[in-house]
């Protein structure tokens, strides 16, 4: 059984997700924000702890809050590091951002690979693809795990809000066409667990999301 732990780092809040396999003990983590050594300190405890073993490391996008702890998981685990293509731009120019967030940070090391929406990752026998969703930045995925119809939607898609388009790369209506024409195809009761804030679902964001009524 696929088992999802959140964690809340950094100043920006961010949703730091360790996906992992009960019985493979197979693990994924998603959008390391960890900063502090304390944060740090708190999901490689809990790895260690439940024995798990890191096989990917994934950026959904490369905003500076999502990826502070690249390098760390990346040296401390090995895992196999897989962002958007279209985002490097972005984790080239990461210690710009940290200039203009005041947050120092350890340069990333690079993708093993870009993911595309053919890829299909495994934790054990357990399936996972990636939907690309752009917008909020140039190359944004979000991870879906269909089986159990759970959606990691990023920056895409918050509860009653969507990613902010103001930043370098951003298109509004890139965005709007992503969660649109892509997220709301998905299953209606599928749970979205966000980059920000609290989970939701599509259904309550086809409902209730003011941005896209
Ligand atoms: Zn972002």
């Amino acid at each position: 059984m696929i088992k999802i732990e959140k964690f809340i780092f950094n100043p920006f809040s961010e949703n730091t997700y360790l996906v992992y396999d009960e019985e493979s003990l197979d693990g994924l983590i998603i959008d390391p924000g960890c900063y502090s050594e304390d944060e740090k300190k708190l999901l490689s405890d809990f790895i260690n702890k439940n024995c798990i073993k890191i096989k990917y490391l994934i950026n959904t996008h490369c905003h500076i809050d999502h990826v502070l702890g690249n390098k760390f998981i990346k040296e401390k685990y090995g895992p196999i590091f897989l962002a958007p293509e279209k985002d490097m731009m972005l984790l080239d120019k990461l210690s710009m951002q940290s200039e203009m967030v005041d947050l120092a940070v350890d340069e990333s090391p690079k993708p093993d690979k870009f993911m595309d929406e053919g890829m299909e990752i495994f934790l054990g026998e357990e399936k996972f693809n990636f939907i690309e969703t752009p917008g909020h930045t140039p190359g944004e995925y979000c991870i879906h795990y269909a089986k159990n119809k759970i959606l990691f939607s990023g920056d895409v898609l918050f509860q009653d809000s969507i990613g902010r388009t103001d930043l370098w790369g951003g298109s509004y209506n890139q965005l709007i066409n992503s969660i649109k024409n892509k997220l709301f195809l998905l299953e209606k009761e599928t749970v979205v667990l966000p980059g920000h804030g609290d989970s939701t679902t599509i259904v309550n964001e086809m409902l209730n999301n003011d941005f896209l009524k």
